[in-house]
């Protein structure tokens, strides 16, 4: 099957990456959002993106407004009626996700695949919620999208050989490389991850060392780009505390239990980057 149109549902900063790469090889997408505000915000960030990159000379001003055309701003799951693919990157919270797949479901066309960029939601638990289970996968892109290199194909138990080989494909052909996850809580890349996140917390509640002096111990002392905390506030408190969560009940164990003074930074809106404040303060 070779996928020609697709609907990214959720126009934040991952539906936004997911377009972008789809757009730029050549696949027709629908950027749909709550609103067609918010969907054209995230077609404005994508935008803003690009320009960056003809000021740097990496593509051309003709390059950029190709790739912008691709996309078609949208507020409604109705722009994804009859398209060969969808990919789910919404809030990360089950229900709202089971209710949009339900809609998704009643318009991509039949034989078509639904995908999810959850983190770490059940995709067998998604999938049940549409009538074509087999047809639903997990494609869980990392962020930002058009950088990293790597997406996590998670069969859900239902998934066919055929959706898996489609998706696999897709992801190749927007330049990535694909790892295989069986469906459990947290997939490979948030299993590990997570709880090193979540580590980092509890040696700055627990006043071992500064947000500075942690974020450069893991920096400097085990070769990571990023300190913990800093990726913390990169991919947003909220979501980090929801995977934390999902692993925590899902495995059904202490050691996987969220850090309090994490939850209290999510309780007070501090959410990271996107809100303005996490562990860090950035300018808004
Ligand atoms: P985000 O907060 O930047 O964006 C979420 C978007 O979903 C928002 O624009 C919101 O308006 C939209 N939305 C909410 N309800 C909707 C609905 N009913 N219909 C359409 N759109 C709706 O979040 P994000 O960081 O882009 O995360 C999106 C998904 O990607 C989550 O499932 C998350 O777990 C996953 N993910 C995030 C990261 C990361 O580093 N942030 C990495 C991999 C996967």
């Amino acid at each position: 099957m070779d996928v020609k149109s697709l609907a990214v549902i959720g126009a934040g900063q991952m539906g936004g990456g997911i377009a972008q790469v789809a757009a730029q090889a050549g696949i027709q997408v629908a950027l749909i959002d709550v609103n067609i505000a918010a969907a054209e915000k995230g077609l404005s960030k994508i935008g803003a993106g690009l320009g960056r990159l003809v000021e740097k000379g990496k593509i051309t001003a003709e390059q950029r407004d190709a790739i912008l055309g691709n996309i078609t701003p949208a507020g409604d799951v109705a722009a994804a009626r009859g398209f060969d693919f969808a990919v789910e990157a919404a809030t990360e919270n089950e229900e709202l996700k089971k209710k949009l797949f339900h809609g998704i479901d009643e318009m991509v066309r039949d034989g078509g695949i639904l995908a999810t960029n959850t983190s770490s939601i059940s995709i067998t638990r998604i999938a049940a919620s549409t009538k074509r289970p087999d047809r639903v996968i997990g494609m869980h892109f990392m962020n930002p999208v058009p950088v990293m290199k790597l997406v996590e194909v998670i069969r859900g138990a239902q998934t066919s050989d055929e959706t898996y080989a489609v998706t696999k494909a897709l992801a190749e052909r927007l330049g990535k490389t694909t790892v295989l996850s069986r469906d459990f809580p947290g997939f490979i890349v948030n299993r590990i991850l997570i709880p090193m996140l979540n580590e980092a917390c509890y040696t700055l509640q627990e006043g071992i060392a500064t947000v500075e002096d942690i974020d450069t111990a893991m920096k400097l002392g085990t070769n990571q780009p990023m300190g913990p905390l800093e990726l913390a506030d990169f991919i947003g408190l909220d979501t980090v505390k929801y995977i934390a969560d999902v692993l925590h009940e899902g495995l059904g164990d202490p050691k996987y239990r969220p850090n309090p003074l994490l939850k209290q930074y999510v309780d007070a809106g501090w959410y990271g980057r996107k809100s303005g404040k996490g562990f860090y303060t950035y300018a808004k």
